[in-house]
């Protein structure tokens, strides 16, 4: 009998304990499922807030060990049966590069009725699997990655490089689908709170969608520079304007002394949360993207909302619709921003403890594993 076939895998055993690395069968695709052989991975800001130990997944009531990872790009190893396109009904071969949700809604909840699937309670619960359990492969940071049937996947267009493509799945889509659901307007203005991956992404979405002025706020000059290659009209620089009330000042400043109609949230600490509800106009809406890790508190005054009619929306998770618009931008946009920028170095799966590492420094923005 022929030997099984096995896969690397970088297990997370939960905080302090450095990744190990981990050889599983290689799972056969069941009808309707694919097997995706990784090409690169990222690591995300919620990957570093799991790894740091922000999110203390065990606590939460996670079956550990797992493996992490939720930003990739991948090609098909093996169609099962029945698959033969994408979601979008492109023709699937194997050797085709992939992206896809790294989540699954449930489709039969209040929200996914409604149609907006992004906030279906059992979809949260897909991002993180348990590896020990056969397909063993459902997260990032491993050489397979094995998608269930109906799990969303879109065939790469040849033209986007996977440096490109890896973030689309995440941070892009989420973005994407974010402005959307605060109703951005052609015209209106926005700031944006931190110029991490997803505040460039947002600049550029935002100006795509006919924002008029975006404004950028971060500490850190490469990345105000960056925020400007992609499209930021004004920065604000926080070693200049040191405190918050200067800062939502010059906001409203820039604004006819009104304040932006839409504020996204992508610094991922509870305490920006006032400053930016500040910086927002009468009527606008404040978009909360950053703080992905739960019990962490912040002290809020609501009549700041009820009289000067504001909202708040969250967002983690986006829909099918919004990973498909997010590589056809990148198709259309990739000549006009420096996407290659976002991304800084690659490090192979053995490494993945010093990408962690490196990246929790600020040493890179975003970096990856190629297994
Ligand atoms: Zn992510
Ligand atoms: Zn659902």
């Amino acid at each position: 009998m022929a030997k099984t076939k096995k896969g690397r895998a970088a297990v997370y055993h939960g905080l302090g304990h450095p990744m190990e690395i981990r050889e599983y069968p290689v799972p056969e695709p069941e009808p309707g499922a694919i097997l995706v052989k990784m090409r690169r991975a990222n690591i995300c800001g919620s990957d570093l807030h799991m790894w740091r130990g922000d999110v203390d997944l065990a606590a939460l009531g996670q079956p550990m060990p797992v493996i992490l990872g939720h930003e990739m790009v991948g090609e098909v190893a093996k169609l099962g049966e029945g698959v033969t396109t994408d979601s979008a009904g492109q023709p699937l071969s194997p050797g085709d590069r992939v992206v896809y949700r790294y989540f699954v809604p449930c489709g039969r909840c209040k929200a996914c009725l409604r149609g907006d699937d992004a906030a279906c309670p059992a979809a949260y619960i897909t991002v993180v699997n348990p590896c020990e359990p056969p397909p063993h492969f459902r997260g990032a940071y491993a050489e397979y990655y094995y998608l269930i049937p109906h799990q969303t996947v879109f065939k790469v267009p040849d033209d986007l490089s996977d440096e490109i493509v890896a973030p689309a799945n995440c941070a892009l889509s989420e973005v994407i689908y974010g402005l959307e659901r605060v109703g951005l307007r052609f015209g209106e203005t926005v700031a944006i709170q931190g110029a991490g991956g997803l505040g460039i992404y947002a600049t550029a979405v935002a100006k795509e969608m006919g924002a008029a002025k975006v404004i950028v706020i971060d500490g850190i000059e490469d990345r105000l520079n960056l925020a400007k290659a992609f499209g930021a009209d004004e920065v604000i620089d926080m070693r200049e304007l040191k405190e918050s009330y200067e800062r939502s000042g010059r906001v409203k400043e820039l604004t006819g002394n009104w304040g932006a109609d839409v504020v996204v949230e992508v610094v991922g600490f509870p305490q920006v949360i006032p400053e930016g509800l500040d910086m927002l106009g009468n009527g606008g809406r404040y978009l909360e993207l950053g703080n992905v890790s739960p019990l962490k508190y912040v002290e809020l005054d609501p009549a700041m909302l009820v009289i000067n009619g504001k909202s708040i929306v969250g967002v983690a998770l986006y829909t099918a619709e919004a990973l498909k618009k997010s590589l056809d931008f990148l198709s259309r946009t990739k000549d006009k921003y420096p996407f290659d920028k976002i991304l800084c170095c690659s490090y192979p799966l053995e490494k993945i403890d010093k990408a962690f590492e490196d990246q929790n420094k600020g040493l890179a923005t975003r970096t990856s594993i190629i297994p």
